[in-house]
Protein backbone atom coordinates (compact mmCIF):
# COMPACT_ATOMS: atom_id res chain seq x y z
CA UNK A 1 0.00 0.00 0.00
CA UNK A 2 1.52 3.59 -0.90
CA UNK A 3 2.81 5.90 2.05
CA UNK A 4 2.03 9.65 1.22
CA UNK A 5 4.41 11.41 2.88
CA UNK A 6 5.59 15.30 3.40
CA UNK A 7 7.73 16.92 1.31
CA UNK A 8 10.20 18.77 3.41
CA UNK A 9 13.41 20.47 2.78
CA UNK A 10 13.54 18.61 -0.82
CA UNK A 11 13.18 15.83 0.66
CA UNK A 12 10.09 12.69 1.11
CA UNK A 13 9.25 12.40 4.91
CA UNK A 14 7.27 10.76 7.35
CA UNK A 15 5.24 12.96 9.43
CA UNK A 16 6.71 13.56 13.11
CA UNK A 17 4.07 11.25 14.63
CA UNK A 18 4.66 8.69 12.96
CA UNK A 19 0.65 8.53 12.51
CA UNK A 20 -1.07 7.82 9.21
CA UNK A 21 -4.46 8.56 7.70
CA UNK A 22 -6.67 6.37 5.57
CA UNK A 23 -7.08 7.40 1.89
CA UNK A 24 -9.98 6.06 0.12
CA UNK A 25 -10.52 4.75 -3.53
CA UNK A 26 -14.30 6.31 -3.80
CA UNK A 27 -14.71 4.54 -6.60
CA UNK A 28 -14.85 1.01 -4.55
CA UNK A 29 -14.88 2.89 -0.68
CA UNK A 30 -11.86 0.91 -0.38
CA UNK A 31 -8.37 1.82 2.09
CA UNK A 32 -5.91 2.12 -0.92
CA UNK A 33 -3.10 4.28 0.63
CA UNK A 34 -1.98 5.80 3.84
CA UNK A 35 -1.41 9.50 4.45
CA UNK A 36 1.00 11.25 6.81
CA UNK A 37 -1.34 12.51 9.88
CA UNK A 38 0.92 15.69 10.41
CA UNK A 39 0.72 18.50 12.98
CA UNK A 40 2.43 21.88 13.37
CA UNK A 41 5.51 19.92 14.65
CA UNK A 42 5.90 19.04 10.67
CA UNK A 43 4.98 22.80 9.72
CA UNK A 44 7.04 24.43 11.94
CA UNK A 45 9.91 22.03 10.24
CA UNK A 46 8.64 22.85 6.88
CA UNK A 47 8.73 26.82 8.02
CA UNK A 48 12.63 26.53 9.04
CA UNK A 49 13.50 25.13 5.78
CA UNK A 50 11.20 27.81 3.89
CA UNK A 51 12.85 30.66 5.49
CA UNK A 52 16.53 29.92 4.81
CA UNK A 53 15.56 28.87 1.14
CA UNK A 54 13.23 31.63 0.26
CA UNK A 55 16.28 34.87 -0.26
CA UNK A 56 18.07 32.66 -2.08
CA UNK A 57 15.06 31.81 -4.34
CA UNK A 58 14.21 35.22 -4.58
CA UNK A 59 17.42 36.27 -5.57
CA UNK A 60 17.85 33.54 -8.40
CA UNK A 61 17.05 35.38 -11.41
CA UNK A 62 13.64 35.17 -13.50
CA UNK A 63 15.25 33.09 -16.11
CA UNK A 64 16.36 30.07 -13.86
CA UNK A 65 12.69 30.28 -11.57
CA UNK A 66 11.42 30.22 -15.26
CA UNK A 67 13.62 26.73 -16.27
CA UNK A 68 12.74 24.75 -13.04
CA UNK A 69 9.14 25.66 -13.47
CA UNK A 70 8.92 24.93 -17.18
CA UNK A 71 10.46 21.51 -16.25
CA UNK A 72 8.21 20.71 -13.47
CA UNK A 73 5.35 21.45 -16.30
CA UNK A 74 7.04 19.40 -19.07
CA UNK A 75 7.35 16.60 -16.72
CA UNK A 76 3.91 16.40 -15.75
CA UNK A 77 2.93 16.24 -19.56
CA UNK A 78 5.64 13.50 -19.75
CA UNK A 79 3.66 11.63 -17.14
CA UNK A 80 -0.17 12.92 -17.86
CA UNK A 81 -1.32 9.15 -17.53
CA UNK A 82 0.36 8.37 -14.73
CA UNK A 83 -0.72 11.31 -12.93
CA UNK A 84 -4.51 11.34 -14.22
CA UNK A 85 -4.80 7.38 -13.21
CA UNK A 86 -3.82 8.79 -10.14
CA UNK A 87 -6.50 11.75 -9.35
CA UNK A 88 -9.23 9.31 -10.71
CA UNK A 89 -8.64 6.57 -8.22
CA UNK A 90 -8.24 9.19 -5.77
CA UNK A 91 -11.38 11.97 -6.57
CA UNK A 92 -13.18 9.35 -8.24
CA UNK A 93 -13.56 11.72 -11.64
CA UNK A 94 -13.73 9.91 -15.06
CA UNK A 95 -9.82 9.26 -16.43
CA UNK A 96 -10.46 11.54 -19.51
CA UNK A 97 -11.30 14.44 -16.95
CA UNK A 98 -8.48 13.97 -15.00
CA UNK A 99 -6.23 14.02 -18.21
CA UNK A 100 -7.61 17.48 -19.30
CA UNK A 101 -6.88 18.62 -15.56
CA UNK A 102 -3.12 17.18 -15.39
CA UNK A 103 -2.69 19.27 -18.35
CA UNK A 104 -3.93 21.93 -17.22
CA UNK A 105 -1.92 21.41 -13.64
CA UNK A 106 1.51 21.70 -16.40
CA UNK A 107 -0.39 24.92 -18.25
CA UNK A 108 -0.18 26.56 -14.63
CA UNK A 109 3.26 25.83 -14.05
CA UNK A 110 4.26 26.98 -17.09
CA UNK A 111 1.92 30.24 -17.33
CA UNK A 112 3.70 31.46 -14.13
CA UNK A 113 6.96 30.29 -15.03
CA UNK A 114 6.72 32.94 -17.94
CA UNK A 115 4.85 35.47 -15.74
CA UNK A 116 8.30 35.14 -13.64
CA UNK A 117 9.70 36.84 -16.61
CA UNK A 118 7.52 39.06 -17.71
CA UNK A 119 6.03 40.37 -14.35
CA UNK A 120 6.99 44.28 -14.05
CA UNK A 121 6.12 46.92 -11.68
CA UNK A 122 4.91 50.72 -13.00
CA UNK A 123 6.71 54.27 -12.65
CA UNK A 124 4.75 57.51 -12.48
CA UNK A 125 6.54 60.92 -12.67
CA UNK A 126 5.50 63.25 -10.41
CA UNK A 127 5.29 66.56 -12.39
CA UNK A 128 8.87 68.06 -12.03
CA UNK A 129 9.37 66.85 -8.33
CA UNK A 130 9.66 63.49 -7.80
CA UNK A 131 10.42 59.75 -9.67
CA UNK A 132 7.90 57.47 -7.77
CA UNK A 133 8.49 53.82 -8.68
CA UNK A 134 7.11 50.60 -7.29
CA UNK A 135 8.74 47.34 -6.38
CA UNK A 136 6.99 44.28 -6.19
CA UNK A 137 8.95 42.16 -3.63
CA UNK A 138 8.12 38.20 -2.43
CA UNK A 139 6.19 38.51 0.91
CA UNK A 140 8.62 35.71 1.91
CA UNK A 141 6.60 32.54 3.24
CA UNK A 142 3.50 31.98 2.02
CA UNK A 143 0.43 29.19 2.97
CA UNK A 144 -1.28 27.68 -0.12
CA UNK A 145 -4.26 25.35 1.61
CA UNK A 146 -6.31 23.70 -1.56
CA UNK A 147 -9.37 21.78 -2.09
CA UNK A 148 -10.55 18.20 -3.08
CA UNK A 149 -12.68 18.78 -6.53
CA UNK A 150 -9.58 19.34 -8.66
CA UNK A 151 -7.19 18.55 -6.62
CA UNK A 152 -3.33 19.40 -8.55
CA UNK A 153 -5.23 21.87 -10.82
CA UNK A 154 -6.08 23.66 -8.22
CA UNK A 155 -2.77 22.96 -6.24
CA UNK A 156 -0.69 24.51 -9.01
CA UNK A 157 -2.79 27.41 -9.91
CA UNK A 158 -1.86 28.65 -6.47
CA UNK A 159 1.66 27.34 -5.78
CA UNK A 160 2.91 28.41 -9.23
CA UNK A 161 2.29 32.49 -8.71
CA UNK A 162 3.55 31.69 -5.07
CA UNK A 163 7.07 30.62 -6.35
CA UNK A 164 7.22 32.78 -9.60
CA UNK A 165 7.11 35.35 -7.88
CA UNK A 166 10.01 34.63 -5.09
CA UNK A 167 7.93 33.13 -2.38
CA UNK A 168 9.29 29.65 -0.30
CA UNK A 169 5.96 27.90 0.00
CA UNK A 170 4.01 25.31 2.45
CA UNK A 171 1.38 24.08 0.81
CA UNK A 172 -1.69 22.12 1.70
CA UNK A 173 -3.85 19.68 -0.25
CA UNK A 174 -6.85 18.59 0.70
CA UNK A 175 -6.99 15.27 3.06
CA UNK A 176 -9.14 13.62 0.66
CA UNK A 177 -6.80 13.41 -2.21
CA UNK A 178 -3.41 13.91 -1.33
CA UNK A 179 -1.61 11.66 -4.22
CA UNK A 180 -1.20 13.99 -7.08
CA UNK A 181 0.28 16.51 -4.99
CA UNK A 182 2.67 13.56 -3.52
CA UNK A 183 3.56 12.58 -6.83
CA UNK A 184 4.27 16.36 -7.55
CA UNK A 185 6.66 16.71 -4.64
CA UNK A 186 8.94 13.66 -6.40
CA UNK A 187 8.95 15.53 -9.27
CA UNK A 188 9.74 19.16 -7.93
CA UNK A 189 13.24 17.29 -6.04
CA UNK A 190 13.67 15.56 -10.24
CA UNK A 191 13.57 19.18 -11.70
CA UNK A 192 15.69 20.51 -9.00
CA UNK A 193 13.64 22.63 -7.39
CA UNK A 194 15.92 23.97 -4.58
CA UNK A 195 15.04 22.59 -1.18
CA UNK A 196 12.86 24.33 0.71
CA UNK A 197 11.80 26.04 -1.83
CA UNK A 198 8.09 24.66 -1.86
CA UNK A 199 7.20 21.85 1.05
CA UNK A 200 3.93 19.80 1.16
CA UNK A 201 2.28 18.53 4.22
CA UNK A 202 -0.06 16.31 4.69
CA UNK A 203 -3.31 15.85 6.97
CA UNK A 204 -6.07 17.03 7.82
CA UNK A 205 -7.57 20.93 8.00
CA UNK A 206 -8.46 21.50 11.48
CA UNK A 207 -4.95 20.51 12.31
CA UNK A 208 -1.95 21.09 9.61
CA UNK A 209 -4.02 23.74 7.80
CA UNK A 210 -4.86 25.70 11.03
CA UNK A 211 -1.10 25.54 11.92
CA UNK A 212 -0.30 26.89 8.69
CA UNK A 213 -2.82 29.93 9.13
CA UNK A 214 -1.87 30.36 12.75
CA UNK A 215 1.94 30.30 12.13
CA UNK A 216 3.60 33.97 12.61
CA UNK A 217 6.13 33.65 9.88
CA UNK A 218 3.66 32.63 7.33
CA UNK A 219 2.99 35.97 6.02
CA UNK A 220 0.21 35.15 3.20
CA UNK A 221 -2.58 32.38 3.15
CA UNK A 222 -3.98 31.48 -0.07
CA UNK A 223 -7.08 29.34 0.68
CA UNK A 224 -9.65 27.56 -1.83
CA UNK A 225 -12.27 25.54 -0.28
CA UNK A 226 -15.68 26.12 1.07
CA UNK A 227 -17.05 29.33 3.05
CA UNK A 228 -17.34 28.29 6.27
CA UNK A 229 -13.80 27.01 6.51
CA UNK A 230 -12.60 30.51 5.00
CA UNK A 231 -14.87 32.34 7.43
CA UNK A 232 -13.14 30.50 10.27
CA UNK A 233 -9.70 31.57 8.25
CA UNK A 234 -10.16 34.66 8.25
CA UNK A 235 -11.34 35.06 11.64
CA UNK A 236 -7.51 33.72 12.52
CA UNK A 237 -5.38 35.51 9.98
CA UNK A 238 -7.04 38.96 10.16
CA UNK A 239 -5.54 40.12 13.63
CA UNK A 240 -2.66 38.86 12.52
CA UNK A 241 -2.83 41.19 9.60
CA UNK A 242 -1.97 38.67 7.04
CA UNK A 243 -2.62 38.93 3.53
CA UNK A 244 -5.48 36.58 2.15
CA UNK A 245 -6.93 35.25 -0.90
CA UNK A 246 -10.45 33.28 -0.52
CA UNK A 247 -11.61 31.18 -3.06
CA UNK A 248 -14.58 29.81 -1.54
CA UNK A 249 -18.37 28.53 -2.26
CA UNK A 250 -20.54 29.11 -5.07
CA UNK A 251 -24.47 28.93 -5.94
CA UNK A 252 -24.16 29.48 -10.11
CA UNK A 253 -26.93 30.42 -12.00
CA UNK A 254 -27.28 29.47 -15.79
CA UNK A 255 -30.39 31.39 -17.33
CA UNK A 256 -30.97 30.39 -20.90
CA UNK A 257 -32.96 33.10 -22.49
CA UNK A 258 -35.84 32.63 -25.15
CA UNK A 259 -33.68 33.56 -28.23
CA UNK A 260 -30.58 31.23 -27.08
CA UNK A 261 -28.99 28.54 -29.23
CA UNK A 262 -31.19 25.89 -27.72
CA UNK A 263 -28.99 23.45 -29.43
CA UNK A 264 -25.83 24.46 -28.00
CA UNK A 265 -27.49 25.52 -24.88
CA UNK A 266 -27.70 22.17 -24.40
CA UNK A 267 -25.19 20.55 -24.99
CA UNK A 268 -22.96 22.77 -22.35
CA UNK A 269 -25.64 22.45 -19.90
CA UNK A 270 -24.98 18.91 -19.59
CA UNK A 271 -21.55 19.74 -18.28
CA UNK A 272 -22.15 22.86 -16.44
CA UNK A 273 -24.27 21.18 -14.39
CA UNK A 274 -22.87 17.67 -14.17
CA UNK A 275 -18.85 17.48 -14.80
CA UNK A 276 -16.70 16.01 -12.50
CA UNK A 277 -20.09 14.97 -10.80
CA UNK A 278 -21.42 18.58 -10.11
CA UNK A 279 -17.78 19.02 -7.94
CA UNK A 280 -16.92 22.06 -9.67
CA UNK A 281 -17.33 25.56 -7.62
CA UNK A 282 -18.08 26.98 -11.43
CA UNK A 283 -20.88 24.00 -11.68
CA UNK A 284 -24.25 26.17 -12.42
CA UNK A 285 -26.85 24.49 -10.18
CA UNK A 286 -29.56 26.83 -10.30
CA UNK A 287 -31.01 26.78 -14.07
CA UNK A 288 -33.59 29.14 -15.01
CA UNK A 289 -35.21 28.90 -18.78
CA UNK A 290 -37.19 31.21 -20.28
CA UNK A 291 -40.98 30.26 -20.41
CA UNK A 292 -41.42 29.95 -23.50
CA UNK A 293 -38.96 27.07 -24.45
CA UNK A 294 -38.82 25.84 -20.66
CA UNK A 295 -40.80 22.32 -21.45
CA UNK A 296 -39.13 22.13 -24.89
CA UNK A 297 -35.62 22.42 -23.12
CA UNK A 298 -36.42 20.39 -20.51
CA UNK A 299 -36.75 17.39 -21.93
CA UNK A 300 -34.08 17.78 -24.32
CA UNK A 301 -32.28 17.95 -21.31
CA UNK A 302 -33.95 15.28 -19.75
CA UNK A 303 -32.99 12.97 -22.73
CA UNK A 304 -29.07 14.21 -22.97
CA UNK A 305 -28.51 13.48 -18.94
CA UNK A 306 -30.17 10.00 -19.20
CA UNK A 307 -27.21 9.02 -21.46
CA UNK A 308 -24.83 9.87 -19.16
CA UNK A 309 -23.26 6.94 -18.69
CA UNK A 310 -22.24 6.55 -14.70
CA UNK A 311 -19.35 4.22 -13.36
CA UNK A 312 -15.95 3.10 -13.82
CA UNK A 313 -13.91 6.40 -13.83
CA UNK A 314 -11.56 4.52 -15.67
CA UNK A 315 -13.50 3.65 -18.34
CA UNK A 316 -13.11 6.40 -21.35
CA UNK A 317 -17.01 6.38 -21.74
CA UNK A 318 -17.72 7.54 -18.53
CA UNK A 319 -19.32 10.41 -17.85
CA UNK A 320 -19.90 10.76 -14.02
CA UNK A 321 -17.68 9.31 -11.66
CA UNK A 322 -17.99 8.71 -8.08
CA UNK A 323 -18.35 11.67 -4.96
CA UNK A 324 -15.37 11.82 -3.28
CA UNK A 325 -15.80 10.67 -0.47
CA UNK A 326 -18.37 8.71 1.69
CA UNK A 327 -19.48 11.73 3.87
CA UNK A 328 -20.20 13.77 1.16
CA UNK A 329 -21.95 11.38 -0.67
CA UNK A 330 -24.33 11.42 2.08
CA UNK A 331 -24.51 15.22 2.25
CA UNK A 332 -25.63 15.39 -1.37
CA UNK A 333 -27.97 12.53 -0.69
CA UNK A 334 -29.29 14.52 2.24
CA UNK A 335 -30.00 17.78 0.05
CA UNK A 336 -31.86 15.49 -2.50
CA UNK A 337 -34.31 14.50 0.56
CA UNK A 338 -34.65 17.90 1.75
CA UNK A 339 -35.61 19.50 -1.76
CA UNK A 340 -38.12 16.64 -1.61
CA UNK A 341 -39.37 17.94 2.05
CA UNK A 342 -39.08 21.47 0.19
CA UNK A 343 -41.42 20.23 -2.50
CA UNK A 344 -39.70 19.77 -5.49
CA UNK A 345 -40.50 17.60 -7.90
CA UNK A 346 -37.63 15.03 -8.87
CA UNK A 347 -37.66 15.01 -12.60
CA UNK A 348 -34.76 12.44 -13.01
CA UNK A 349 -31.98 10.63 -10.89
CA UNK A 350 -32.86 11.45 -7.02
CA UNK A 351 -31.18 8.34 -5.65
CA UNK A 352 -27.79 6.74 -5.18
CA UNK A 353 -26.53 4.14 -7.35
CA UNK A 354 -24.15 0.99 -7.50
CA UNK A 355 -22.48 0.34 -10.59
CA UNK A 356 -21.54 -3.39 -11.84
CA UNK A 357 -18.46 -4.04 -10.22
CA UNK A 358 -18.55 -0.85 -8.41
CA UNK A 359 -21.26 -2.33 -5.61
CA UNK A 360 -19.35 -0.21 -2.65
CA UNK A 361 -18.52 2.85 -4.20
CA UNK A 362 -20.18 6.33 -3.95
CA UNK A 363 -22.34 6.96 -6.91
CA UNK A 364 -25.36 9.27 -7.54
CA UNK A 365 -27.31 9.66 -10.53
CA UNK A 366 -27.18 13.47 -11.65
CA UNK A 367 -30.72 14.83 -10.50
CA UNK A 368 -32.70 17.06 -11.61
CA UNK A 369 -35.32 18.70 -9.27
CA UNK A 370 -38.14 21.16 -10.56
CA UNK A 371 -40.87 22.95 -8.69
CA UNK A 372 -38.67 24.62 -5.73
CA UNK A 373 -38.83 28.53 -4.56
CA UNK A 374 -36.04 30.35 -5.50
CA UNK A 375 -35.35 31.23 -2.09
CA UNK A 376 -35.82 27.61 0.04
CA UNK A 377 -32.51 25.99 1.05
CA UNK A 378 -31.74 23.71 -2.01
CA UNK A 379 -31.60 27.14 -4.27
CA UNK A 380 -29.68 29.02 -1.11
CA UNK A 381 -27.20 26.54 0.17
CA UNK A 382 -24.45 25.13 -2.33
CA UNK A 383 -24.82 21.26 -2.56
CA UNK A 384 -21.50 20.67 -4.82
CA UNK A 385 -22.43 17.29 -6.18
CA UNK A 386 -24.52 16.53 -9.65
CA UNK A 387 -28.02 17.83 -8.33
CA UNK A 388 -29.79 21.03 -10.38
CA UNK A 389 -32.80 22.94 -9.91
CA UNK A 390 -34.84 23.80 -12.82
CA UNK A 391 -37.02 26.31 -13.00
CA UNK A 392 -38.76 28.97 -15.97
CA UNK A 393 -39.14 32.54 -15.87
CA UNK A 394 -40.67 35.50 -18.26
CA UNK A 395 -39.05 38.71 -17.20
CA UNK A 396 -35.74 40.21 -17.77
CA UNK A 397 -35.32 42.04 -14.67
CA UNK A 398 -36.95 39.14 -13.06
CA UNK A 399 -34.41 36.60 -13.33
CA UNK A 400 -31.69 38.81 -12.50
CA UNK A 401 -33.39 39.67 -9.08
CA UNK A 402 -33.32 35.52 -8.51
CA UNK A 403 -30.18 35.28 -9.89
CA UNK A 404 -28.41 37.73 -7.66
CA UNK A 405 -30.65 36.20 -4.57
CA UNK A 406 -27.91 34.22 -2.61
CA UNK A 407 -24.96 34.98 -0.83
CA UNK A 408 -22.59 33.70 -3.21
CA UNK A 409 -21.86 35.47 -6.19
CA UNK A 410 -18.67 33.25 -7.91
CA UNK A 411 -19.92 32.33 -11.68
CA UNK A 412 -22.61 32.81 -14.01
CA UNK A 413 -24.07 31.49 -17.21
CA UNK A 414 -26.27 33.23 -19.70
CA UNK A 415 -27.61 32.22 -23.04
CA UNK A 416 -28.68 34.75 -25.41
CA UNK A 417 -28.15 35.18 -29.00
CA UNK A 418 -29.23 39.13 -27.98
CA UNK A 419 -25.82 40.90 -28.26
CA UNK A 420 -27.45 44.00 -25.96
CA UNK A 421 -29.15 41.91 -23.54
CA UNK A 422 -25.97 39.95 -22.99
CA UNK A 423 -24.13 43.12 -22.26
CA UNK A 424 -27.20 44.52 -20.04
CA UNK A 425 -27.17 41.45 -17.89
CA UNK A 426 -23.53 40.87 -17.79
CA UNK A 427 -23.53 44.07 -15.85
CA UNK A 428 -25.99 43.34 -13.73
CA UNK A 429 -24.99 40.45 -12.25
CA UNK A 430 -23.06 40.10 -8.92
CA UNK A 431 -20.73 37.10 -9.40
CA UNK A 432 -17.18 37.61 -10.49
CA UNK A 433 -17.34 35.90 -13.68
CA UNK A 434 -20.04 35.59 -16.48
CA UNK A 435 -20.02 33.83 -19.04
CA UNK A 436 -21.62 34.21 -22.01
CA UNK A 437 -22.97 31.56 -24.35
CA UNK A 438 -20.07 29.18 -22.87
CA UNK A 439 -19.23 28.09 -19.71
CA UNK A 440 -15.67 27.30 -18.06
CA UNK A 441 -13.93 28.69 -21.11
CA UNK A 442 -10.86 30.09 -19.44
CA UNK A 443 -8.01 32.55 -20.23
CA UNK A 444 -5.76 32.14 -17.53
CA UNK A 445 -5.18 35.76 -17.88
CA UNK A 446 -8.50 36.99 -16.45
CA UNK A 447 -9.49 37.61 -12.89
CA UNK A 448 -10.66 34.74 -11.44
CA UNK A 449 -13.19 34.36 -7.93
CA UNK A 450 -15.86 35.31 -6.14
CA UNK A 451 -17.97 38.04 -4.45
CA UNK A 452 -20.04 38.31 -1.78
CA UNK A 453 -19.82 34.98 0.57
CA UNK A 454 -18.15 33.50 -2.58
CA UNK A 455 -14.52 34.90 -1.64
CA UNK A 456 -12.31 37.90 -1.57
CA UNK A 457 -9.37 38.73 -3.72
CA UNK A 458 -8.83 37.33 -7.25
CA UNK A 459 -6.46 34.55 -8.92
CA UNK A 460 -5.07 34.62 -12.05
CA UNK A 461 -2.49 36.21 -14.13
CA UNK A 462 -1.33 39.51 -12.67
CA UNK A 463 -3.72 39.77 -9.58
CA UNK A 464 -2.48 36.54 -8.22
CA UNK A 465 1.39 37.99 -8.77
CA UNK A 466 0.07 41.11 -7.20
CA UNK A 467 -1.00 39.02 -4.37
CA UNK A 468 2.22 37.27 -4.04
CA UNK A 469 4.34 40.29 -3.83
CA UNK A 470 4.62 42.82 -1.60
CA UNK A 471 4.53 46.62 -3.15
CA UNK A 472 6.44 49.33 -1.72
CA UNK A 473 6.52 52.86 -3.19
CA UNK A 474 10.02 54.03 -4.05
CA UNK A 475 9.87 58.07 -4.39
CA UNK A 476 13.20 60.13 -5.34
CA UNK A 477 13.16 63.73 -5.33
CA UNK A 478 14.16 65.00 -8.58
P1 LIG B 1 -12.85 22.61 2.82
O1 LIG B 1 -13.05 24.01 3.20
O2 LIG B 1 -13.41 21.55 3.67
O3 LIG B 1 -11.30 22.26 2.70
C1 LIG B 1 -10.43 22.96 1.85
C2 LIG B 1 -9.02 22.82 2.37
O4 LIG B 1 -8.94 23.48 3.64
C3 LIG B 1 -8.57 21.39 2.61
O5 LIG B 1 -7.21 21.25 2.31
C4 LIG B 1 -8.80 21.22 4.10
O6 LIG B 1 -7.98 20.24 4.68
C5 LIG B 1 -8.43 22.60 4.62
N1 LIG B 1 -9.04 22.95 5.90
C6 LIG B 1 -10.15 22.43 6.47
N2 LIG B 1 -10.37 23.01 7.67
C7 LIG B 1 -9.39 23.92 7.85
C8 LIG B 1 -9.08 24.84 8.89
N3 LIG B 1 -9.84 24.94 9.97
N4 LIG B 1 -7.99 25.63 8.74
C9 LIG B 1 -7.24 25.56 7.63
N5 LIG B 1 -7.47 24.69 6.63
C10 LIG B 1 -8.54 23.89 6.73
O7 LIG B 1 -13.38 22.50 1.33
P2 LIG B 1 -13.50 21.19 0.45
O8 LIG B 1 -14.68 20.42 0.95
O9 LIG B 1 -12.18 20.53 0.34
O10 LIG B 1 -13.82 21.80 -1.00
C11 LIG B 1 -15.09 22.10 -1.44
C12 LIG B 1 -15.37 23.58 -1.36
O11 LIG B 1 -14.39 24.31 -2.06
C13 LIG B 1 -16.70 23.96 -1.99
O12 LIG B 1 -17.34 24.88 -1.15
C14 LIG B 1 -16.29 24.63 -3.28
O13 LIG B 1 -17.21 25.56 -3.80
C15 LIG B 1 -15.03 25.28 -2.89
N6 LIG B 1 -14.22 25.58 -4.05
C16 LIG B 1 -14.10 26.89 -4.44
C17 LIG B 1 -13.36 27.20 -5.57
C18 LIG B 1 -13.19 28.63 -6.03
O14 LIG B 1 -12.34 28.89 -6.86
N7 LIG B 1 -13.97 29.57 -5.52
C19 LIG B 1 -12.73 26.19 -6.30
C20 LIG B 1 -12.90 24.87 -5.87
C21 LIG B 1 -13.63 24.58 -4.74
Amino acid sequence: MITIQNYINGEIVNAQSNEYLDNYNPSTGQVYSKIANSDHVDVDAAFQAAIIAQPQWENTSAEDRFRVMNKIAELIEERLDEFAKAETLDQGKPYWLAKNEMRRAAQNMRFFATAAMQFASESHATENKAINYTLRQAIGVVGCISPWNLPLYLFTWKIAPALAAGNAVIAKPSEFTPMTSYLFSKICIEAGLPNGVLNIIHGLGPKVGQAIVEHKGIKAISFTGGTVTGASIASIAAPKFKKLSLELGGKNPNIIFGDADIDKAIKTTVNTSFMNQGEICLCGSRLYIHSSIYEQVKERLIEAVKALKIGDPLDDSTRIGAIVSKQHFEKVLGYIELAKQEGGKILLGGEAIKPDGFENGWFIQPTLIEGLDSMCRTNQEEIFGPVISISPFDYTDEIIEIANGTEYGLAATIWTENLTLAHRVAQRLQFGIVWVNCWLLRDLRTPFGGMKNSGVGREGGWEAMRFFTEPKNVCIAL
